[in-house]
Parts: structure tokens; C-alpha cells; sequence
């Protein structure tokens, strides 16, 4: 059986003509299927819009979540509850094409583990984006522990042995691409073009975006800490090397009194760098803190389904 997990944040436009570009694609891959939605509170009439869904299709299984826990979440929810022997996160605003689902499956039929999907054509994103997201990659894959695969998003296939080691990883703050990569097993890759999206606006603006670069970075790179120490090295080396300059030229021309620039500088970059130092130590720490409360990744308030009614 597949298991398709969908996390839904606001969609209520985009639910409709998701599943009927989904069911079509599900029916071409020729295995029985459930649907996951899981609806990671949502503010708007989403919920309304999968029961109505569901009236049509047995297959779907929605799971409401007590609030917005964020996509990461949503799709930790979706890993645990899935029944299937591979399981396929997909967006429902049509970015990631369903018709591209047998194709995973065909991959999966011929010994694959995990079958990314890959964005071979991003000019529906914008230009900013496109940037941003190449140096991210770039950045992560030259310092994180595990090479993230480029421009492959959560849209893949994942076999149940991959998604047993991915509920492994006890981690509470996630960043499931990063998971995903960190596991391994057997891969290959599809490719596809990125659509727009199909209804409603991206729920990652700049900011958002920015801080999931931050979190991509920290949860799989100390190199952030370290880099510290070399620059306190650095620094420490040119200060010293400065002092000697300085005691040399007072033996030799006397004393001087004006240094008022020098003096500044010197205090205000160290003061800079120490504070960014600080910033990283900080970062790490508040990692630390978040993972150390183990609380749980998100709160389920009911699973609406056609067999069965677990909390
Ligand atoms: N999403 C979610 N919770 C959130 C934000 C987003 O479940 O807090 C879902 C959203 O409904 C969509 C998917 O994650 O199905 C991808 O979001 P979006 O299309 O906004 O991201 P983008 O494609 O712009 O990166
Ligand atoms: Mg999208």
C-alpha cells in the first residue's frame, strides 16, 4: 500500500483541485492507497473542504493537529501514521505534480529506497528565490555533516524501512530534508518542473525561510562553533603581533600619545566579534534548551477516518 501525506496549512482553494489532479495519478500506479491530510491548523475552511473529500473517497484519512506546528511537524505526524510500505510527502498547492507518483513507484518496484523528485526547472519560483536557495545549498553541503541533495524538496518516496530510521531520530527540532538525507539507503532521482502554485499564497515568506536556513545549518553542522575558534585565533594572533609593533616603535621613537583611532578600532571590532560569537553560542544553546524539554512534535485532536478512531 502507498500512503500519501499531505500537511495543510490555510489551502481551503487548493484542496479541490488537488485531489482531482491526485486520485487520477494514484489510480495510474496501480497499488491501493491512503491519503494522510494532516491539517496543521488551519484558520480558514480547510477541514470542510477534506470532508468533503472524504465523502467521495474512503481513502482519506485526516488528522487535525491542536494548532500550527509548522510543516516540519505536520509531516513528522504524517511519518508516524502511515500505514503504507512507501510513503510519498507531497504539497496540495500542485507544486510538486502528481502525475509524477507512478513514476516514483516504478523506481520503488525496482529495488529503489528512496525516490527524490527532483526540480529540474524552478522558474516558477522567483529569482530571489532560486539565489537564495542555491547558496543555502551550496553553504550546508560545504560544512553540514551529510550533502543535501540540490533542489530536491520534501516531495519524494520514501520505502517503510527509510521511514522507520527517519521516526529513529529522536530529535524535536526538525528539518525533515536534512533527516531525509542523513538516513541513506538506496536512492535515485526523477526529475520534474516546478509548477506555481495552484492556489492561495506560499506560507515561507523571506523571514520564514531564513530562519529554516538557520535551523538546515545548525541542526547538522557544528562548523558554525568552530569557526570561532580560528577567528578568536586570528584575531588574537594580529593583536599580539600589533603589541609587539607597538612597544618596539615606543622603544625606538618614545612615547606617543595620540592613538585614539587605533584604540577605537581595536575595541569596537573585538567588541563585533565577540558578540557574534556570542549570537552562535547562543544558537547552539538554545538548541539545547528546546530538544532537552522533549516535548511532544505536535498535539493531535481527532483523526477523522472511515475505520478507525484512535486519539
Ligand atoms: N504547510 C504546513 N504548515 C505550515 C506551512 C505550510 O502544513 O506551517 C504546508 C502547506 O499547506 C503546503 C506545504 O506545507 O501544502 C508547502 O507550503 P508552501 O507551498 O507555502 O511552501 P513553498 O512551496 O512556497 O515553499
Ligand atoms: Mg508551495
Amino acid at each position: 500500500m502507498l500512503s500519501i501525506i499531505c500537511p495543510l496549512y490555510n489551502e481551503q482553494a487548493a484542496v479541490e483541485p488537488f485531489f482531482a489532479r491526485l486520485l487520477p495519478s494514484l489510480a495510474a500506479a496501480g497499488e491501493p492507497f491512503e491519503i494522510l491530510c494532516i491539517d496543521d491548523g488551519s484558520q480558514d475552511d480547510t477541514l470542510g473542504a477534506l470532508r468533503r473529500a472524504q465523502q467521495d473517497c474512503a481513502a482519506i484519512r485526516i488528522v487535525e493537529l491542536s494548532r500550527n506546528f509548522g510543516k516540519e511537524s505536520a509531516l513528522t505526524a504524517g511519518l508516524d501514521l502511515a500505514r503504507g510500505d512507501a510513503v510519498i510527502p507531497i504539497d496540495v498547492d500542485l507544486q510538486d505534480p502528481p502525475e509524477l507518483i507512478p513514476e516514483l513507484v516504478a523506481k520503488w518496484r525496482q529495488g529503489y529506497e528512496v525516490v527524490l523528485a527532483r526540480r529540474s526547472d524552478r522558474t516558477s519560483d522567483s529569482w530571489l528565490k532560486r539565489q537564495s536557495a542555491e547558496v543555502f545549498y551550496r553553504l550546508h553541503n560545504r560544512i553540514g555533516e551529510v550533502p543535501l541533495p540540490d533542489n530536491v524538496g520534501d516531495f519524494r518516496l520514501l520505502d517503510r524501512a527509510v521511514v522507520a530510521a527517519v521516526r529513529q531520530l529522536p530529535e524535536r527540532r526538525r528539518f525533515m530534508k536534512g533527516l531525509f538525507a542523513w538516513v541513506g539507503f538506496r536512492t535515485t532521482t526523477v526529475a520534474y518542473t516546478r509548477a506555481p502554485r495552484s492556489a492561495g499564497h506560499s506560507k515561507f515568506n523571506g523571514w520564514r525561510l531564513w530562519n529554516f536556513a538557520l535551523e538546515g545549518i545548525t541542526s547538522h553542522s557544528t562548523v558554525p562553533l568552530r569557526i570561532w575558534t580560528y577567528g578568536g585565533a586570528l584575531v588574537a594572533g594580529l593583536a599580539f603581533c600589533y603589541g609587539l609593533f607597538i612597544t618596539l616603535r615606543t622603544l625606538v621613537v618614545g612615547v606617543d600619545m595620540p592613538g585614539y583611532a587605533s584604540l577605537m578600532t581595536a575595541v569596537l571590532f573585538l567588541g563585533g566579534v565577540q558578540l557574534i560569537g556570542i549570537g552562535v553560542l547562543g544558537e547552539y544553546l538554545g538548541r539545547l534548551y528546546l530538544e532537552s524539554k522533549q516535548r511532544p512534535l505536535y498535539l493531535i485532536r481527532a483523526i477523522h477516518d472511515t475505520d478507525s478512531r484512535e486519539p
